[in-house]
């Protein structure tokens, strides 16, 4: 839409004021306005008939006029001004208040079309405040009327004028993006059209099929782009990570037998690594399905083939955590001196820094764990074969690319840490090839979970002293660090001083949240790990992969205000350890959404169900983000409903790449284009490393 990226001041309408208010709702060229898409819209297309079974609705019917009406005042600064009018005989009164220049206006015998609430006052039909329009020349009756969101000084009918006119100017500027062969066979709306109908659409059908053709367009892009991506790196050639199978005997030594579901996960990448095509795979399994032992053993298969690998967690805290593991585990299986682990981030000393990355560089170490702090230019690796990242939706897909020039093309695994449902998987994770653990370890407690109000407080910390005295821990989680006037929700510190002062005073209480130094939060984590905290007040920062087993109770405060898949996630910070295990959700909104979700929760321990949900009441947009796995927002599709499309384009896809693989047919060329400005954008989206 090369034309279309003049600036939005140009367009007949916006002056200096007005571009201001449009800047303000993130408009700044043409394009940028024609992509503000309405909210909702107002059906004032279909005429009422029978009104007279609609009182005290919205009608939408012509009236003709049958006398010049009168103005009465009944108070000093009120006119109301009253025209009779009639529709199939029956008289209908239209009343104006303080409209007095409207008197003469309307003339016996004219014929308008109106829309308003239709009243039975007495005896009589009124309609007060209409909208009357001259049929045939109407700008909202008869027709399906955009509503935008606005900002101050804005009004609607202003912003939709200011579209009307971008639109009329511009209809010519907008490209087909869509190849001919798939409008035709999917019978889609052209772009023009789409983006006509889409504003000011002249029926239900063309509005339904204009949407059709947005999310078509979407899930198009999104998964050719992802599909072609994966297409182009699965043809480099990677590293054969041999070991002759040496693993495989270890893994009768572990503490504990794999479920068949991580054994099945395991031979997968193992096969991959096994093979010279270069491993890029999405490992999905519910939170404390055991994937922390997946990516152990293979980057323990990498070190005896004699490849470096490397293990990237989003916090230090977690980093800490799975070296610790790592660490015994490598104890426990008799290698702590066949294989040299070593851990780096942000935080560690500089000299202490320089020392790893010497070893890094020159081949003295096998496996580092670390954060961040791995991906900076002077990390440099002397074989590294294995590439594996946790809880990976904090790390975009074109990020990754960054992480791989420091080997030659190696391995790639990445630990999804919240599950969706396979179709899902496929379009946020076209990318990658899925392995499921669908399975949890034997034994497993299930979390009893339960939703509280406010009014049971008392009651719930009485159980939380109780447990506390048993030996076991407690963490709290409040949606926000500091107080905020607006929202009527608890912060972290607020309920961290409560506790600490009155309720729970006689034990040991720690707050933990995101704006502390890296090395406070790893204290703080330590007294909690050693058992020294009782009770962690924190904020999500302990959403994911913290464990913890001596804790045995979750409370969430304000729990409305999160994710299912988030709560779902820091419900399994607890039922690690050999005690019965407690969520109990504080939720104090009275909506059945609210109430409906948390039950979803309630009666559901299993991740895939819950994100299936969660993507069902979220609907479009950043659900529980698409962003958070790297990909940017959707505007119109929404995952649940929209599924069969879905699977419809994921087919069509398929069949593109099968016939032409690198989008090199004539007939492909605009899907070549989008593909690479698609590309282009997730690289340059900062969608995040942090
Ligand atoms: P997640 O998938 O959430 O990252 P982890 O890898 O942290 O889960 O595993 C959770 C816990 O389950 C760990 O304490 C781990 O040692 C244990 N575990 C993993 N696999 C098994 C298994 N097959 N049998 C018993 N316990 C297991
Ligand atoms: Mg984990």
């Amino acid at each position: 839409m090369n034309n279309l990226n003049k600036n939005v001041q140009f367009v007949k309408g916006v002056g200096p004021k007005r571009l201001k208010l449009l800047n303000k709702l993130n408009i700044y060229t043409v394009e940028d306005l024609l992509n503000y898409f309405p909210r909702s819209y107002t059906d004032l297309s279909t005429l009422s008939n029978d009104i007279l079974n609609k009182v005290d609705q919205k009608i939408i019917t012509s009236m003709q006029v049958i006398d010049n009406g009168y103005i009465s005042r009944p108070k000093a600064r009120l006119s109301i001004f009253k025209q009779k009018f009639k529709v199939n005989d029956i008289p209908i009164y239209l009343v104006w208040f303080n409209q007095d220049y409207l008197k003469g206006k309307y003339k016996i015998g004219d014929v308008l079309l109106v829309s308003g609430t239709l009243k039975k006052i007495g005896r009589e039909y009124q309609i007060s405040s209409p909208i009357c329009e001259i049929p045939d020349n109407t700008r909202y009756i008869g027709k399906i009327n955009p509503v935008y969101k606005l900002t101050k000084g804005l009004f609607n009918n202003t912003l939709s004028e200011i579209i009307k006119n971008a639109l009329e100017t511009n209809i010519d500027n907008i490209e087909e993006n869509i190849p001919d062969y798939i409008i035709s066979r999917f019978n889609l709306l052209k772009r023009k059209n789409a983006y006509e109908n889409i504003h000011f659409p002249n029926n239900k059908e063309l509005l339904l099929s204009a949407t059709n053709r947005f999310k078509f367009e979407e899930i198009l892009i999104l998964q050719l782009s992802l599909l072609y991506y994966k297409h182009t790196i699965n043809h480099i050639q990677g590293n054969l990570i041999d070991d002759n199978n040496k693993i495989l005997d270890y893994i009768s030594k572990l503490p504990f037998k794999l479920t068949n579901a991580q054994y099945k996960v395991l031979l997968e990448i193992f096969n991959d690594m096994n093979s010279s095509k270069k491993m890029n795979r999405l490992v999905q399994g519910d939170v404390g399905s055991g994937k922390s032992i997946i990516a152990f053993l293979s980057m323990i298969k990498a070190a005896f083939a004699n490849y470096q690998s490397v293990l990237i967690a989003p916090t230090e805290v977690l980093a800490m955590q799975h070296f610790e593991s790592l660490k015994s585990l490598l104890k426990l299986l008799d290698l702590e001196t066949e294989i040299s682990l070593t851990y780096l981030t942000g935080s560690l000393k500089e000299n202490k820094k320089i020392l790893i990355k010497e070893n890094l560089e020159n081949g003295l170490v096998n496996i580092v764990i670390g954060t961040h702090a791995l991906l900076e230019d002077d990390v440099k690796f002397c074989n590294l074969g294995l590439i594996i990242t946790d809880e990976q939706h904090r790390f975009g897909v074109i990020q990754r690319g960054k992480l791989e020039s420091k080997g030659k093309n190696p391995d790639v695994l990445v630990m999804s840490a919240t599950p969706i449902p396979r179709t899902l998987a496929l379009i946020l994770h076209g990318d990658l090839d899925i392995s499921i653990i669908d399975e949890l370890p034997p034994g497993r407690k299930s979390i009893k979970t339960f939703m509280i109000n406010s009014s049971m407080l008392d009651r719930m910390y009485n159980f939380v002293k109780k447990n506390i005295m048993n030996g076991t821990q407690v963490y709290i989680v409040c949606p926000m660090i500091e107080e905020n006037d607006d929202l009527k929700i608890r912060s972290a510190e607020k309920v961290y001083n409560e506790l600490k002062n009155e309720i729970l005073k006689e034990f040991n209480i720690k707050i933990l949240h995101g704006k502390m130094q890296a090395i406070e939060k790893e204290e703080v984590l330590n007294t909690f790990i050693s058992g020294e905290t009782d009770v962690l007040v924190s904020t999500t920062v302990i959403e994911v992969g913290v464990n913890v087993p001596n804790a045995n109770i979750m409370i969430v405060y304000d729990a409305d205000r999160f994710g299912l898949s988030q709560l779902h996630q820091l419900r399994g910070r607890v039922g690690r350890g050999n005690e019965q295990s407690y969520c109990i959700l504080i939720n104090d909104n009275k909506s059945e959404i609210s109430y409906q979700r948390m039950k979803i929760l309630e009666n559901s321990n299993d991740g895939f169900k819950i994100s299936e949900k969660d993507f069902q009441f979220r609907g479009s947009g950043d659900l529980f983000g698409t962003r958070q796995h790297g990909i940017p927002n959707l505007k119109f599709v929404n995952f649940f409903e929209d599924i069969n499309l879905i699977h419809d384009v994921q087919g069509l896809c398929k069949n593109i790449l099968a016939e032409d693989p690198s989008l090199n047919l004539e007939k492909n060329n605009r899907l070549y284009k989008e593909v690479n400005l698609f590309l282009q954008k997730l690289s340059e989206d900062n969608i995040s490393l942090n």
